[in-house]
This record gives C-alpha cells, structure tokens and sequence, in this order.
C-alpha cells in the first residue's frame, strides 16, 4: 500500500457516494522508453501541448499500479496510441503483457492507417481485447483514412469500444476536429465510440454525436477541470441527458494536478449523485464488464 498524498482525498470522493471506487476509462501506461519520451514532449511544452504541463505522477510503472490500487480505481485500460506507421504491434504486445500481469487494467490496443492494421486488429479482437486507442493529433491521420475500412468493419461487428482522441485540443492541427468522427459514424453508425476529452474544444459538436447514436460515449478527462477550458454551460443539462454515456477518464498520469481535481470538477457540475455514480462507475461497468476482482456494489 502506498501512502501517496493523494490518495486520501479520492477515496473520501467515492465512499461518500457509496460506491466500490472508480472506474477510470482513460488511464496510460506505455512501455518505459516511450513513455519517457511523452513525458519528455510534455515537459519540453512541445507544439503539441502548447503550455507548461507538469506532469505530477513520474513514478515507475508497479508504483503508478499501487497509486492507482490505493486511491481505489478498480478498472483501468493503458492507452497505447501510435505516432508513425509499423509502432502498433510493438505496442499492443507490451500492453497484452500489462493485461496479463495487472488483472483488473483492461486489455488495450491500438492501431494505425497501414496495410498490415485489418489483420492486426482481427486478431487483436479475436484475442480478446477490450479497449482500443487511436488519437488523431499526435497521429495525423483521419479517423476515415481509407486504410483503415475493414478495422472499422471489425470494430462495429465486435462493439469493441474504441477512444478516440478527436477534438482538437490541446492544439488543433488538419486532422483533429468533428468532421472526420462525422463521416465514419454515417458509414458506421454502430461504433462504440468513447470520445476522450468529450471533444474538447469541440464539445458542441461531439456531444451531439453522442446524442444522435446510441454507442457514441464522452469521457470526461481534464474537462471540468481548471487546466481545461471552462465547457459550455449551456451544454451542462443535456449531460444529464445523457447520463449513462457519460464515464469517467483522468488521463492518469500524465496531469498537471492531483486526480481528485477531476472529480472535483464532476461534483460542480451539481448534476447530482446519481449521475455521478453512473459517471464514476457503473456506466464503465455496464460498458466493459466487471474484472476479475472488481468489488461490487
Ligand atoms: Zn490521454
């Protein structure tokens, strides 16, 4: 156990809800040489952060597992993502380790518009992963790149939930913004999508796909909180609306402030308990099933 400062505060949040802790659908851990370089990116303030960002959870990979165990955020995925063609399966093998050797992460991918990604991915699915990643500015590419139709296909056939990180924050370039999620989503309207971010800056729009079909999700991560935009408060009652297509992300941990801030941000929100209930956990739940020593209640 781990006596990380931070850590008393979150579980004051979610036993105060009567939950069984959290289910964070945005968390990163990537192999330590690619990981070093991200934090390297981030702390350099790069053109694709755009401000300082000092990243506040540094520790090896079996610390970050015990901050995250102790604060009691029961489910996880790990995020790879690809910034260049032929990375992918060298990623996705490092994370079916993860997956293996931490039972309650979910089991996460990736992939990239190449030749090689229809069968990568099939057998990706087949082999049981939960969670996919693709984020359009670090990896320049539209979501309905050509090279990518048949994953598309395999994605919407399985329900697969896939983050998408789309919207153009933190520095918009030609591949980020709505319209790419448009158009794949009216050639694929059954995609699960979760879009990190809710789409910040574009909120608007993303959180009218939301509304429009039925397995298009928001994560909240960094939204709601003060490193982020103030979101739209006329948009806030239709988050209500959407209740059960709202979950939890933090980005952990590649965040400037502790990870309570976050669902700090949630509870201002003054949407109630239950939408945060359903936001912190069981909308996670019912997306991608309890792990193998995930409490109930
Ligand atoms: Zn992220």
């Amino acid at each position: 156990m781990t006596d990380h400062p931070d850590v008393p505060a979150v579980r004051t949040f979610w036993q105060g809800l009567g939950l069984p802790g959290l289910f964070d659908v945005h968390v990163h851990f990537l192999p330590p040489n690619i990981q070093r370089a991200v934090y390297a990116v981030f702390d350099a303030a790069g053109p694709k952060i755009g401000r300082e960002w000092p990243i506040r959870y540094r520790e090896d990979h079996a610390e970050r597992v015990e901050i995250l165990r102790a604060m009691g955020v029961r489910r996880f995925p790990t995020l790879p993502y690809a910034h260049k063609p032929g990375v992918a399966t060298y990623l996705n093998d490092w994370a079916a380790g993860f997956a293996r050797d931490v039972p309650e992460s979910l089991w996460s991918a990736t992939f990239f518009p190449e030749q090689a990604a229809a069968a990568y991915v099939a057998a990706a699915v087949g082999a049981g992963v939960e969670v996919f990643k693709v984020h359009l500015q670090v990896g320049e590419f539209h979501l309905d790149d050509p090279l990518l139709d048949e994953v598309w296909g395999t994605l919407e056939d399985s329900g697969t939930p896939v983050v998408v990180h789309a919207g153009s924050g933190p520095v918009g370039n030609d591949f980020t913004g709505p319209a790419s999620t448009e158009r794949l989503l009216e050639r694929f309207p059954r995609l699960t999508l979760l879009i990190a971010h809710m789409g910040a800056p574009e909120c608007a729009e993303f959180l009218a796909l939301a509304e429009r079909h039925e397995r298009v999700h928001l994560d909240t991560t960094m939204v709601f909180t003060d490193f982020f935009p103030a979101y739209p408060d006329s948009l806030v009652p239709r988050l209500r609306d959407l209740g059960d297509k709202v979950l939890l992300g933090s980005d952990f941990p590649t965040i400037p402030y502790p990870y309570v801030h976050q669902l700090d941000g949630l509870a201002r929100l003054d949407l109630g308990d239950d939408w945060l209930r359903a936001v912190c956990w069981s909308n996670g739940l019912r997306l991608f099933g309890p792990g193998p020593t995930t409490p109930v209640g």
